[in-house]
Order: C-alpha cells, then structure tokens, then sequence
C-alpha cells in the first residue's frame, strides 16, 4: 500500500457536501496523510475521528500553506470543493492554489464526481512515480 498525502479544503457552503462525501469514503482516507486548511480539517476530524494536520484557515493563509506544500512535493492530490456561487476576499489565493497544483501536475477534484473519480482510481493505493515538471530550462534561463 503507499501512504498518499491528500489535501482537503471546502469553502462554506460546501463543507457539508465534503464531509458527507468523506464519511461515505472514510475507508479511502484511512491509509491517507490528510492536510486540510483550518476549518475544514476540524470538521473532517470529527466526520473521520482522524487526526488531520490542520493548517490555517483558508482566507488566513491556509490556502497558500497547501500551495507551498505542493510546490514541496508534499502532497499527492487536492480536493477541493471551491464553491462557483460565493464571491471569495481570498479569490487571490484560490487562483494561486488551482495555479501551482496545475502547474506541478497535480490531480484536482472541485466536486463530488470528480473526487469520486480520484479516490477510486487504481492509482490510490499503487505507487505512482508521477512525472515532475521539469523547469531547469526556467530556473537557468538568462534574463
Ligand atoms: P477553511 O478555509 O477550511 O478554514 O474554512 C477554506 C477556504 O476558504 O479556503
């Protein structure tokens, strides 16, 4: 079995939708490394009476916690639950977070379906040499 990192962040309005959703899959998180920015990982704490590594809360910080821990390597995949009707006075670090999981090709799920077709892929309990970006090209590039 490898142990995957998984990062959870659901905005207000959909942190019911996340922790129903997690406790129908709670055998899936069992092997699992869950980060979860504030308020989100003290409600999957209790939906999943598991220990979760709780970040700030989103809109204190939390969302760029998880997007510099990406950037580290440190997490596998980001479910994220972002609601498309709420105006958000982080939108910044939204964008920020979708931006550098994209960037180092990390699978995201916005929604249900899409977290269901995550967590029940195969690949979640294979290892998975996921192919790193290469930016060498970027990071010696003269200017
Ligand atoms: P929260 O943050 O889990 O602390 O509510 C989520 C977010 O809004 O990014």
């Amino acid at each position: 079995m490898a142990v995957k990192n998984v990062a959870l962040v659901a905005h207000d309005h959909k942190k019911q939708e996340l922790t129903d959703w997690a406790k129908i899959n709670i055998r899936y998180f069992e092997n699992m490394n869950i980060y979860a920015t504030g308020t989100t990982g003290r409600l999957m704490e209790e939906a999943l009476g598991k220990k979760i590594n709780r970040l700030l809360s989103g809109p204190l910080g939390g969302d760029q916690q998880i997007g510099a821990k990406i950037a580290e390597g440190k997490i596998d995949m980001l479910i994220f639950f972002w609601d498309p009707l709420e105006p958000m006075p982080h939108d910044p670090d939204i964008k920020a977070l979708l931006r550098i999981a994209a960037l180092w090709n990390i699978p995201v799920a916005c929604n249900q379906a899409s977290a269901d077709y995550i967590i029940r892929s195969p690949l979640i309990s294979e290892l998975y040499d996921k192919p790193r970006p290469d930016f060498s090209g970027y990071t010696t590039r003269q200017v």
